[in-house]
């Protein structure tokens, strides 16, 4: 919400905030009801069941008209394409990218205008929103932004959700006061109560759950650190709230999140991949897969410049089919992801990737020259005791910052215990300190990042150059 409605909004009176609420459901309530996001559904629906030759033949069509379309309309890649002297004409399958230069965020944030295409393309302007990043400005025609919104219908089909009563916690600012007496809004719209994720704590958690059952809340529609603490809150107080699903987006949800929320929801856990440059998509299903939506978008598994082998994981680099408002083609996105090179025993046959673990920047870098993968030290936040939720902050080399939020019997040797499992993990020559803090700070929007690196500069190239000074 922009900031004069913001606070408009909070002046109001209870009544009027959930008028204002549904007003804005409203265009969520369109988008899903759009034809051409139905149209959109169907045929991704339809695409599960193609053969590998069909796919890439699709894919090698479009990327081709997107390739000429870029070309013949938007500056930057006339410049481009032309400077490497590339054959645009050239360009016809899937295997043809590897032709055509990168681009990386840098590009894409001093060349905006010029990344515009010339044609008139129904569109919006989307930010991307990061914790240590400067946001970045893109340009989604409204094409686009259906195909990503059937996608992530795709997921909630798979997962059974049919507009169920529902409970939203993601980064919504319906409530703006964490000491409401209410700490949700209702959505009647959309048929789902939204709360914000920045306020469950300590102090809110009875309430809040006490809320879901009361308004008998089917589906849950979170960020995963939000469904983590709030499994861990049902754990403390040794409870269960079954529910029919659980949809979660924007992070990673990492194993031990996946499994306390799966125990204390009595239910699975569904997650959506997707992000504001809204070039490609990937729903999981039952089995626990990430199919690739394959219409929206070409993703390709980037590792030292070549392409990942089926199985290996690496660095992503995208080509949006569906955005002709601000073409983006071999974009670095640098998410850590890779093609499983599996067929999924659910039946459907879109190439299944590894879930997206975090941004390539995300990853801890030791003094020895050791790069460790969020995974691999967020796990150790599990075995936490009386913690109710952390952050991995490395701020220099040789130095780590773990923030935590302690539960009230948080204790010295508790703290102890933490500083020791990470020394162990990553070594002697890395200096861990221990922050309590009151909460995690998301972004703007409420986002929540477990590891943080704050170096600057190629961690890979730092890492090496340390390590090789030593
Ligand atoms: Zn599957």
């Amino acid at each position: 919400m922009a900031n004069a409605m913001m606070i408009a909004y909070k002046a109001c009176p209870r009544p009027f905030q959930t008028i204002g609420i549904n007003l804005v459901e409203t265009t969520s309530w369109a988008l899903d009801r759009s034809r051409t996001t139905r149209r959109y559904l169907d045929q991704l629906k339809a695409v599960q069941s193609w053969s590998r030759e069909e796919l890439e033949k699709y894919q090698g069509t479009k990327l081709r008209q997107v390739v000429r379309y870029a070309y013949e309309n938007v500056p930057f890649y006339r410049r481009l394409y032309d400077q490497e002297r590339i054959d645009v004409e050239g360009i016809r399958t899937v295997e043809d990218l590897r032709r055509l230069p990168t681009i990386t965020r840098e590009d894409v944030r001093t060349n905006y205008d010029a990344l515009q295409s010339r044609r008139r393309v129904r569109s919006k302007v989307q930010f991307t929103s990061g914790t240590t990043i400067s946001p970045l400005k893109i340009r989604v025609s409204n094409d686009a932004i259906k195909l990503n919104r059937a996608s992530s219908l795709l997921r909630d089909h798979w997962a059974g959700y049919n507009g169920e009563r529902a409970a939203r916690f993601v980064g919504d600012q319906a409530i703006t006061d964490c000491a409401d007496t209410s700490l949700y809004r209702r959505s009647f719209v959309m048929n789902r109560y939204i709360y914000s994720s920045k306020c469950i704590s300590v102090q809110t958690s009875r309430r809040i759950l006490d809320s879901l059952r009361r308004n008998r809340v089917r589906v849950l529609q979170c960020y995963p650190s939000a469904g983590y603490i709030l499994a861990k809150f049902l754990e403390r107080y040794d409870e269960h709230l079954p529910l029919k699903a659980v949809l979660y987006s924007s992070e990673p949800l990492h194993a031990f999140e996946r499994e306390l929320i799966e125990e204390r929801f009595q239910c699975q856990a569904y997650g959506f991949y997707g992000q504001i440059e809204h070039a490609v998509t990937a729903a999981e299903c039952e089995k626990g897969n990430y199919h690739l939506a394959m219409l929206d978008g070409i993703l390709e598994v980037v590792n030292n410049g070549e392409w990942a082998e089926a199985g290996e994981r690496g660095s992503t680099v995208v080509t949006s089919l569906a955005n002709l408002a601000m073409p983006l083609i071999r974009y670095q996105l640098n998410d850590l992801t890779g093609y499983t090179g599996e067929d999924c025993c659910c039946g459907r046959r879109t190439p299944t990737i590894h879930p997206v673990e975090s941004k390539a920047d995300d990853l801890i870098i030791t003094p020895s020259g050791r790069i460790v993968t969020p995974l691999a030290v967020t796990s150790l936040l599990k075995s936490a005791r009386n913690v109710l939720e952390g952050q991995i902050v490395q701020g220099t080399i040789d130095s780590l910052t773990l923030r935590i939020v302690p539960l009230e019997d948080f204790s010295e040797e508790d703290e102890e215990l933490l500083r020791e499992m990470f020394t162990s993990t990553l070594g002697e020559d890395i200096t861990i300190r221990v922050e309590k803090v009151s909460t995690i700070h998301g972004s703007a929007a409420g986002k929540k990042r477990r590891v943080i690196n704050q170096i600057s500069g190629d961690l890979f190239d730092r890492a090496f150059s340390e390590a090789e000074e030593r």
